[in-house]
C-alpha cells in the first residue's frame, strides 16, 4: 500500500467549506488504496492575526511565548479537518507536534528538526486512520512548543514524507504549480512542469513563497520529489525534482524580496578578522545576512554593507552596535526601503553575458542597481523598493521566461518510484540524530584569478551593463561581482574577479577613461576558496566558522559572497593554500 503526505497551506483550508473540500481529497486518496498524511497550515491569514495580537501586547513578544501563540494556529485546523473527515465517514485522528514526536532545536520561531519518530504515525495508519499533521510546529528537548518559520509547514510535510519513506509528497496551495515568477506580481510568468532542487532552493529562499526554503533542503538532501498543486482544481501542478526544466537554458526563474533592508557600517578597520567580528553577531542572534559587499576602502578602511529582511532590522542594528568598536567602525546607515529582484538558473554556471543582460534589462526600464551580488546559479541586486515590480518584470521579460524552453524535459510518474527510497534507507535515516543538521559537500580551492576594482563610479542606471559589456568584449570571463554605494554622494565602486591571464586586456578596456571612473585598482594574484553544501544561506554558522578559521590564521578576506548552495570568500593568492588547509580542518566533520 502506498504511503501519501498531502499539504494543505493557509487558503486551502481558509474557511470550513475549504477544510471540507480538502478532506474530500485526503479520503479519495485513502479510498484509492493509499496510507494518507495530511499537513495542515493554520486557516487563511490566521498567523499574521496571531502575530497583530502579540504585538498589541508587547511591541517585541519573547519568543518562546510567541511560538506558544502561533502553534495555536495549526492546532485549530488539524481537529477541524478530522473533524471533517469524520464528518463523511472515515476515520482520522489530529496530532500536534509534540505528539508526532517533532523534536526541534531551542531556536524559538526558526526551529531546525531534528527528529521525528515515526511509531505513532505508523500506527494510526496501520489502523486505517488518515493521520492529520500540524505543520509548522514541534517541541524541543525541554518539552517547549517550538515552531519552523513562516511558511514551515511545507517543511513539516516534506520532512514526514522523507522519513515515513512517503511515495508522494503532494503541496497543495492557492497557484497551479511553480511559476517563473510569483503569478500575483506579474500574470505573465508562466507554470513549470518541474525544476530543480537547487533552482527552487534558491529561488525559495530569494522570495518565492510558493515554498518554505527548508522544505527544499529536505527534499534535496533525502531526495524527495515533491508535486505543487492547486487545491482548487485537478491540474498536474509542478514537479520539484533533481533535475532542471531545460539543460541549455541559463535562468529558469526570477524573485523578488520586497522586505529587505540595506545596511552599511562605515570606516571599518581592513584587517583579518573584521568580518567574523560583525557577522558573528548577526549569526549568533540567527539573522540571515544577504548580498554582502565589502567595498576595497583607501587607507585600510572598508564600508561594509549587506542586507537582511526588514523584520531583523532593529535586531541586527543592535548586533551591530556591538561589533562596532571592535571593528573601529565610525558609522552606520541603513536604507529600509530597497527591494531585491534575483535571477536563478544552473545554466548559469557555464554560461556568459548573464549578468551583462540582467543589468542591461534594468537600465533599459530607467532602474538604477544600489547593489549587486552574483554567486554560481544566482544574480541578486538591490533597487528601490517602488520599483521593485518594474525590475521583476524588466528581468522576466530579459530572459525570455514567459516562453517555455524548447528542450523542456518531463518528468514521468515512474521517475517517483524510481527516486524513492528503499526500506533500509529509510531505516539509516530515522536513525540520523539531526535530520536539518548542516550537509556539507565539498571544499575547493581556485587559483590564478584577479581582482578589479572600479571606485567612483557615477551611480546612473546602465552604467554596469556598460562595463561588463565592455569587459566581456575584451574577452574575460567574470566570475564574482559586487556593487554598492561607496560614501561618496552618488558614486559607487563595483569589483569583480576574472581569471589572472585576462586582467591586462580588462584594465585596456576600463582604463581607457570611457566609463568615468575615478580610479580602477587591482591584485593581480587572489585566489577563490569555496565551501559548498545544502542550505548555507540560513545555516549562517558555515560563514562564520569560515570567517573564523581565516582570522585566527591572519588571513584578510577580500571579498565573500553567499548563496544556499556555496560560501564563497576571496583571499590573497599567498594565503591561499594555508586558507584551503585551515577550511578542511575546520569542516572535516560536517563533509557528507
Ligand atoms: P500556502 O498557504 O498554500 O502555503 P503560500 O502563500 O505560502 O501558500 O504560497 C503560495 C503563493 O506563493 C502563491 O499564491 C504565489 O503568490 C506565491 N509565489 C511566489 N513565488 C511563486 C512562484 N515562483 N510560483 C508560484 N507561486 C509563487
Ligand atoms: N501558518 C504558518 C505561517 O503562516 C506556517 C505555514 O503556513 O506554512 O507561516
Ligand atoms: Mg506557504
Amino acid at each position: 500500500m502506498a504511503l501519501i503526505v498531502q499539504k494543505f497551506g493557509g487558503t486551502s483550508v481558509a474557511t470550513p467549506e475549504k477544510i471540507q473540500a480538502a478532506a474530500r481529497k485526503a479520503v479519495r486518496t485513502q479510498q484509492e488504496g493509499n496510507q494518507v498524511v495530511v499537513v495542515v497550515s493554520a486557516m487563511g491569514h490566521e498567523t499574521d492575526h496571531l502575530i497583530d495580537l502579540a504585538k498589541k501586547v508587547n511591541e517585541e513578544p519573547p519568543a518562546r511565548e510567541m511560538d506558544m501563540l502561533l502553534s495555536t494556529g495549526e492546532q485549530v485546523s488539524v481537529a477541524l479537518m478530522a473533524m471533517a473527515i469524520h464528518s463523511f465517514g472515515h476515520q482520522a485522528v489530529s496530532l500536534t507536534g509534540a505528539q508526532m514526536g517533532i523534536r526541534t532545536d531551542s531556536s524559538y520561531t526558526k526551529a531546525r528538526i531534528k527528529t521525528i519518530s515515526t511509531e505513532r504515525i505508523r500506527k494510526h495508519l496501520d489502523a486505517g486512520k488518515i493521520v492529520i499533521a500540524a505543520g509548522f510546529q514541534g517541541v524541543d528537548d525541554d518539552f517547549n512548543i517550538t515552531t519552523l518559520g513562516r511558511g514551515g509547514s511545507d517543511t513539516t510535510a516534506v520532512a514526514l514524507a522523507a522519513v515515513l519513506g512517503a511515495d508522494a509528497c503532494e503541496i497543495y496551495t492557492d497557484v497551479d504549480g511553480v511559476y517563473t515568477t510569483d503569478p500575483r506580481l506579474l500574470p505573465e510568468a508562466r507554470q513549470m512542469g518541474l525544476i530543480s532542487y537547487d533552482e527552487m532552493l534558491e529561488l525559495a529562499s530569494l522570495g518565492a513563497s510558493v515554498m518554505h526554503n527548508r522544505s527544499i533542503e529536505f527534499a534535496k538532501k533525502f531526495d524527495v520529489p515533491i508535486r505543487v498543486r492547486s487545491s482548487f482544481s485537478d491540474a498536474p501542478g509542478s514537479m520539484i525534482v533533481s533535475m532542471p526544466e531545460s539543460p541549455s537554458v541559463a535562468v529558469c526563474g526570477a524573485a523578488l524580496t520586497r522586505d529587505e533592508a540595506r545596511l552599511t557600517i562605515k570606516n571599518v578597520q581592513d584587517t583579518p578578522g573584521m568580518s567574523y567580528a560583525i557577522f558573528k553577531r548577526l549569526a549568533d542572534r540567527k539573522i540571515t545576512v544577504d548580498m554582502i559587499v565589502q567595498n576595497i576602502g583607501l587607507e585600510s578602511r572598508a564600508d561594509v554593507s549587506f542586507t537582511v529582511p526588514s523584520n531583523e532590522l532593529r535586531d541586527a542594528q543592535r548586533a551591530i552596535q556591538e561589533a562596532m568598536p571592535l571593528v573601529g567602525a565610525t558609522e552606520v546607515t541603513c536604507d529600509d526601503a530597497v527591494a531585491k529582484v534575483s535571477v536563478v538558473g544552473l545554466g548559469m554556471a557555464d554560461q556568459t553575458g548573464v549578468a551583462e543582460k540582467m543589468f542591461g534589462a534594468l537600465a533599459n526600464a530607467g532602474i538604477n542597481i544600489q547593489m549587486i551580488t552574483t554567486s554560481e546559479i544566482k544574480i541578486s541586486c538591490l533597487v528601490q523598493r517602488s520599483e521593485g515590480t518594474q525590475a521583476l518584470r524588466a528581468v522576466h521579460q530579459a530572459f525570455g521566461l514567459h516562453h517555455k524552453p524548447t528542450d523542456a524535459n518531463t518528468w514521468h510518474i515512474g521517475q517517483m518510484q524510481h527516486a524513492k527510497m528503499s526500506p533500509s534507507e529509510v531505516v539509516e535515516r530515522l536513525r540520523s540524530t539531526n535530520l536539518e543538521q548542516l550537509t556539507l559537500l565539498d571544499i575547493s580551492l581556485l587559483e590564478d584569478q584577479a581582482r578589479v576594482t572600479l571606485s567612483g563610479v557615477a551611480d546612473n542606471p546602465g552604467l554596469a551593463e556598460k562595463i561588463f559589456k565592455a569587459v566581456a568584449d575584451a574577452g574575460a570571463v567574470v566570475d564574482m561581482i559586487v556593487q554598492s554605494c561607496d560614501g561618496h554622494q552618488g558614486e559607487t565602486s563595483i569589483s569583480f574577479t576574472v581569471p589572472s591571464d585576462q586582467l591586462q586586456a580588462c584594465l585596456k578596456v576600463l582604463e581607457s577613461g570611457k566609463f568615468g571612473v575615478r580610479k580602477v585598482t587591482s591584485a593581480s594574484n587572489i585566489a577563490k576558496l569555496s565551501v559548498s553544501g545544502i542550505g548555507l544561506r540560513s545555516h549562517t554558522s558555515v560563514a562564520i566558522a569560515l570567517f573564523k578559521a581565516l582570522a585566527d590564521l591572519g588571513i584578510n578576506v577580500i571579498m565573500t559572497n553567499t548563496s544556499e548552495l556555496r560560501v564563497n570568500v576571496v583571499v590573497d593568492g599567498k594565503d591561499a593554500k594555508r586558507a584551503l588547509e585551515a577550511l578542511k580542518k575546520t569542516f572535516e566533520g560536517a563533509l557528507v
